[in-house]
């Protein structure tokens, strides 16, 4: 397994579902993670009890991604505290599905901003960290559907193909100062995101993954583990499916 002693991770949305996965991991590899949730103190509680042994190595923060200010404040305390940040991982994502005639633009706008925009600044605000150093692994949580498109989700979509583009962009203009950009694109995962689904959807949508399957947090977990491994030095601009084939 790699060794994170000694190295600084950012995590959104990392208290629940896939980001818990992944902030357990990077743990469990000797990271200092800061660990980025939106407002649900009871879920943030619970992974604290549930990492005790890591106490030492966690700083959970509440930030709201979409908010350039607060996000300003989070990279100054990691600034401040770590004067380095070594991972990046934009994993907070939320779903206002509804049928594009039904959209509001309400449900268009939160899903754009939180996605995407959240990306954007969180990643600004890294790459400007990372380029001091001259080093940096950024990864992005994108989903299948910006390929294949999925009724009910335009807004979703549209922002997971927008971080596809934006993560291709930036790898591009980082490239020289040894950061990578990279994204993950989980497909059906059992997580919180997906608990309303009604149980006759979940049977279609697993008939949907040719491994007939939904995959785990701890199964994206991996991906995002090599992509920030200095065996991934080499991968940039580029989207890893772990989708079971979808
Ligand atoms: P969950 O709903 O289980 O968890 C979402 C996390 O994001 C929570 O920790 C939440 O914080 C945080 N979050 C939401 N909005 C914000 C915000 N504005 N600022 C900061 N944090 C925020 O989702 P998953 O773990 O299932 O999904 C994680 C990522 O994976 C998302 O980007 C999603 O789009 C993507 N994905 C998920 C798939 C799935 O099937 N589950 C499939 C493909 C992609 P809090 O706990 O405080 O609410």
């Amino acid at each position: 397994m790699d060794n994170y002693k000694g190295r600084t991770v950012l995590i959104s949305g990392a208290t629940r579902g896939i980001g818990k996965a992944i902030s357990r991991r990077f743990l469990g590899a000797g990271a200092q993670v800061v660990g980025v949730y939106a407002g649900n103190a009871e879920a943030a509680q619970i992974f604290v009890n549930e990492n005790q042994q890591f106490a030492h190595q966690i700083e959970l923060l509440q930030c709201n991604v979409a908010d350039e200010q607060q996000v300003a404040a989070l990279f100054a305390k990691i600034d401040e505290k770590y004067q380095s940040l070594d991972v990046l991982v934009n994993n907070a994502g939320i779903r206002r599905d509804a049928m594009l005639a039904m959209m509001s633009q309400c449900q268009w706008q939160d899903v754009l901003d939180t996605n995407l925009t959240g990306t954007f600044l969180m990643a600004k605000q890294a790459v400007l960290l990372m380029m001091k150093h001259k080093y940096g692994r950024i990864i992005n949580i994108t989903s299948p559907v910006a390929r294949l498109g999925f009724p009910g989700q335009a807004n979703y979509a549209a922002s997971k193909a927008g971080q596809i583009a934006l993560t291709k962009t930036l790898a591009k203009e980082v490239a020289r100062k040894k950061i990578t950009v990279n994204c993950v694109s989980p497909g059906f995962i059992s997580t919180d995101f997906i608990t309303d689904l009604d149980q006759e959807l979940v049977a279609e949508y697993k008939k949907m993954v040719p491994m007939r399957r939904f995959g785990t947090p701890d199964e994206v977990a991996d991906a995002v583990l090599f992509l920030a491994s200095e065996r991934a030095a080499y991968i940039s601009g580029t989207v890893l499916e772990v989708s079971g084939g979808l």
